[in-house]
């Protein structure tokens, strides 16, 4: 299942097809390829193939999680089923032939592994950058002593001789109503179809043994909150010779003291004195990587936002890095030496005796810059 086509592919349709589009190639293809028609060697899988694709994109919840993660199937919660069992061709064959069918599933049939999630909380600057890590995870792997098979070494498990290796047991019952056949799993086998007689040491017989597992997980530069990856084959060992299932890493990213992050961009805001906003000064501001300067002009309001171009997260797909936005807040101040608060005063009144006098009006700030700067 490592490689699955995609759903639209699989219906040849477009990521824009409607709900009708859909159903409607889902009922040609299902047609063509259901098992009791075609006699082609591959038809069954891409029956199922056709029914799982349609399972997904016929509902608007898993569709769009579809198109946003890929080939995560919801409904195995992480770590439940997902065998690509459908529970035999019943539904749809009463759909387009009138009855019957109902097939029953293989208790000896190889079994994919279950697909496992391990959240993994990052640093700001980790998601930014990425990283290379090693987790450890339990996972439930194939036993080696007995290669799955939960027999001991040179010994095999046999065939149930009470079910004949279906898993399944008829129980008949007389009742008032009249004979009442029930079919059940199978009591010597507990449904599996196989009766191991001596046991391998190593699992007890259960094929499988429970591992804490080590591995290198690569973090990629530019992921952000709730990004998955996944690692194909990382997840729990099949069973009688399945494949294995996926490891989805989920990304969480912690916040950061200073910057925000809004996809490839990152936000960050700068106090600045009233004397700076008023006549302009160079700051320092902080980036992901440096220290770098900004020229702040006379006359800045608050909240203007300046830019930083290509100081943001590298783009995650493609080339090239978003930017920094600082955004800056002019701080009024609230304690005031008595120079300072004359000098304001003198600025605000209402054009005071200096009136358009250039000369006056220059040395006015010349000297607030000094006194707010403390000089
Ligand atoms: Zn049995
Ligand atoms: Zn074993």
């Amino acid at each position: 299942m490592a490689d699955k086509r995609d759903y639209y592919e699989v219906l040849g349709v477009g990521k824009d097809a409607s709900a009708d589009d859909i159903k409607k190639s889902y009922r040609q293809l299902a047609r063509k390829y259901h098992p009791d028609v075609n006699k082609e060697a591959d038809a069954e899988t891409k029956f199922k193939e056709v029914k799982e694709a349609y399972d997904v994109l016929s509902d608007d919840g898993k569709r769009s999680t579809y198109d946003r993660y890929g080939h995560v199937d919801p409904n195995q919660g992480m770590g439940g089923g997902g065998n690509g069992d459908f529970g035999g061709f019943g539904d749809i064959f009463d759909m387009f032939f009138g009855g019957g069918g109902g097939g029953r599933r293989d208790p000896n049939a190889p079994q994919r592994g279950n697909d496992l999630q391990y959240t993994m909380t990052v640093e700001f600057k980790e998601a930014v950058f990425g990283k290379e890590t090693e987790i450890t995870i339990p996972r439930t792997e194939s036993c080696d002593t007995c290669h799955g098979s939960g027999a001991k070494a040179g010994t095999k498990p046999e065939t149930c001789t009470i079910c004949k290796g279906s898993g399944q047991q008829e129980v008949v019952q007389n009742t008032p109503f009249g004979r009442m056949v029930n079919r059940r799993a199978c009591t010597n086998c507990s449904g599996t179809g196989r009766v191991i007689k001596e046991k391998c040491g190593t699992c007890h017989g259960a094929g499988k043994v429970k591992r804490q597992r080590k591995i290198n997980v690569r973090i990629p530069a530019g992921v952000d909150e709730g990004a998955q990856i996944r690692l194909s084959g990382e997840g729990e060992g099949g069973l009688r010779g399945g494949p294995a299932g996926d490891l989805y890493i989920v990304i969480r990213v912690k916040a950061h003291e200073f910057f925000e992050r809004e996809g490839d961009d990152i936000y960050c805001e700068v106090p600045l004195t009233f004397a700076q906003a008023a006549l302009g000064d160079e700051i320092e501001i902080p980036t992901l990587t440096e220290k770098i300067k900004l020229k702040v002009p006379a006359g800045t309001q608050t909240g203007t936002y300046f830019r930083l171009k290509g100081k943001g997260v590298p783009k995650l797909r493609g080339y090239g890095q978003g930017d920094q936005h600082v955004k800056v807040t002019v701080v009024t101040p609230t304690s005031l030496t008595d120079e300072q608060k004359d000098l304001l005063r003198q600025l605000g009144g209402p054009a005071s005796d200096a009136g358009n006098d250039q000369e006056h009006h220059e040395s006015i700030f010349e000297r607030m810059k000094k006194a707010f700067r403390g000089e």
